[in-house]
């Protein structure tokens, strides 16, 4: 039996289960879409698995509900939101690697995770772009700060992505620095997470301040500072490496 990963613009559709749950669509056919725009994807526990992304469609076919692969997350179990996210990335890879960048002819698969051109032969393979999340804390206190980008009242971690040439370590101090002008001592890493919005890696980091006082880069937060772990404001989702971090923290006393 095949998985099928079906997205439209970043949402997933996911199949209703008769006990009011959601699944991944398992089956021989493709059930709903163009077959013609279908991808294979790396095997799943030795099923095959596809994707494909669908037309903008003004009804969701009967069965199924659409929703934003971030959400995904709280329909699906560990594993298969995993794969959700995996599929998105490849499907997204795929749409934007449809000729060679260095000559321009098609580009053709060669595996379900690469591709070669048939004009020069250059071979390409999915990218990851890394980003950093660091937890700063001082004391009892952790410093927590709100994105322009953030569309909810909540607080997170300084995060951004790393630049070509520096190494993690330098990237989470620059970050710090410019968006906090702060200084951070005793840097470890936490752990990592896919993040495939479209196609991150997120790595996670902890810190101690060292120095300085906070000024907010504002053309990236809108607002942030210093709480105290008994006056905590509204933070990030579960999902989210941040909440992990924040979490963890919280759960050390
Ligand atoms: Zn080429």
């Amino acid at each position: 039996m095949t998985y099928w990963f079906l997205f439209t613009k970043g949402d997933i559709y996911l199949q209703r289960t008769s006990d009011g749950r959601w699944k991944l669509p398992q089956q021989e056919m493709l059930p709903f879409g163009n077959e013609k725009e279908v991808i294979e994807l790396p095997l799943i526990n030795s099923d095959r698995a596809k994707a494909l992304e669908v037309a903008d469609l003004t009804v969701v076919p009967s069965g199924y509900d659409r929703m934003g692969l971030r959400a995904s997350f709280q329909c699906l179990d560990a594993e298969a939101y995993q794969w959700a996210g995996k599929a998105a990335e490849l499907l997204h890879w795929h749409l934007s690697t449809l000729y060679c960048g260095h000559c321009g002819h098609p580009l053709r698969y060669t595996t379900p995770i690469s591709k070669q051109c048939e004009h020069c032969g250059r071979e390409i393979w999915p990218t990851l772009s890394p980003a950093i999340i660091v937890r700063i804390t001082r004391g009892d206190e952790i410093l927590l700060v709100q994105s322009n980008t953030f569309k909810r009242d909540y607080y997170g971690l300084i995060a951004g992505f790393v630049e070509t040439g520096e190494s993690l370590e330098e990237c989470v101090r620059r970050e710090v620095k410019e968006e906090t002008g702060m200084e951070i001592t005793k840097l470890r890493y936490f752990g990592s997470q896919p993040w495939p919005y479209p196609r991150g890696l997120m790595l996670g980091f902890t810190a101690q301040w060292k120095s300085g006082t906070l000024q907010l880069q504002r053309e990236e937060l809108r607002k942030g500072g210093w709480f105290h772990r008994d006056k905590m404001p509204a933070i990030p989702e579960k999902l989210s490496m941040a909440r992990m971090l924040i979490d963890d923290w919280l759960g050390e006393k």
